[in-house]
């Protein structure tokens, strides 16, 4: 048996977990970021966290896999720009390696990572093409195509966030306007539903988050269309609308097998992945019943991104 380290970088937690090749997770454990620090002492701390668990699991490892936010050159394992870290041209592959005692490691954007995850060892498993959104602060995404992943030119691509589906609409954090992001991300889904609870005094909404504007989250919708609130069933309405949009445009240039969906605003469930379904369904190029590509929910959650590292180093 084979064993590997998945490392997930993020802004606050660094994870960590030790799997063997058919993705049982022997043993995981979290350590603070601490970002702020010179990016070497982060790097230490990665590599320290990987070797520690893989001697408590009484293992060797083959490698090790690195998720990162922001744009990296997978080939070289150079973290090229992290606006969540601040990092600039950072060696971070080859500096974790070395620290390992010459481990391999791979690298690579952490929402790419995540895609191979949920492809491997998530929802994704039976399926050989897969194209993976998160729904969370932002709309991220990863693409894996007969088994691989598709990252673009210098692995700059796979940015589904940043399509637009609406001309002139919303602002982007990325510059542009009317973003899939500006509109399908939880950002999105919470500014619309205080904009309908500002228009809507009487919306049981409003009892929900204890008449404070500031209490409300991504859940908070959906907590209203449980609760019956006509104001909330119309907020969730309008963003499985913009969220189809997007899906549907992703099944129209790669028809993949799934679409899976993930981050924060998935754990909705039912609520979210059923009118989802049926909107994407009216919405897809082609003949209905011909390649069908099924919707599904992700299942690997925060875990996710520490899976898709792992699959990193096993090289898939
Ligand atoms: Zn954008």
């Amino acid at each position: 048996m084979k064993y590997y380290a998945g490392l997930d970088l993020g802004g606050t937690f660094i994870k960590c977990g030790i799997v063997d090749e058919n993705g049982k997770v022997l043993i995981k454990d979290k350590i603070p970021t601490g970002g702020d620090r010179p990016w070497e002492r982060v790097a230490a701390d990665m590599a320290k966290l990987a070797s520690s668990l893989a001697e408590k699991a009484g293992v060797k490892l083959c490698g090790a896999g690195i998720g990162s936010p922001g744009l990296i050159d997978s080939e070289s394992g150079v973290i090229v720009y992290s606006n969540n870290l601040r990092w600039n041209y950072v060696p971070l592959g080859k500096t974790v390696s070395e620290a390992l005692g010459g481990t391999p490691v791979r690298v690579a954007n952490d929402a790419n990572a995540a895609a191979l995850g949920e492809k491997y060892f998530g929802a994704g498993a039976e399926f050989d093409s897969v194209v993976f959104v998160t729904l969370g602060t932002g709309v991220g995404g990863g693409i894996v195509i007969n088994g691989k992943l598709f990252e673009g030119n210098r692995s700059a691509g796979a940015e589904i966030g940043h399509t637009v589906i609406c001309m002139g609409g919303e602002q982007c954090t990325c510059g542009r306007k009317g973003c899939f992001e500006a509109y399908a991300s939880a950002t999105a889904l919470i500014r619309e539903t205080k904009k309908a609870m500002k228009n809507n005094p009487d919306s049981k909404l409003w009892e929900i988050v204890g008449g404070d504007l500031d209490k409300v989250e991504g859940k908070t919708a959906f907590d209203g269309l449980h609760a019956g609130d006509k104001v909330a069933a119309g907020v969730i309405d309008e963003y499985v609308n913009c969220l189809a949009e997007g899906v549907a445009n992703i099944c129209n240039e790669f028809h993949p097998e799934a679409v899976l969906i993930g981050g924060g605003v998935s754990a909705a469930g039912d609520a979210l992945m059923a009118p989802l379904r049926e909107k994407v369904k009216t919405l897809i190029y082609g003949v209905a019943d011909y390649a069908p590509v099924q919707i599904l929910k992700a299942t690997l959650g925060n875990d996710a991104g520490m899976f898709g590292a792992a699959c990193l180093a096993m090289e898939k």
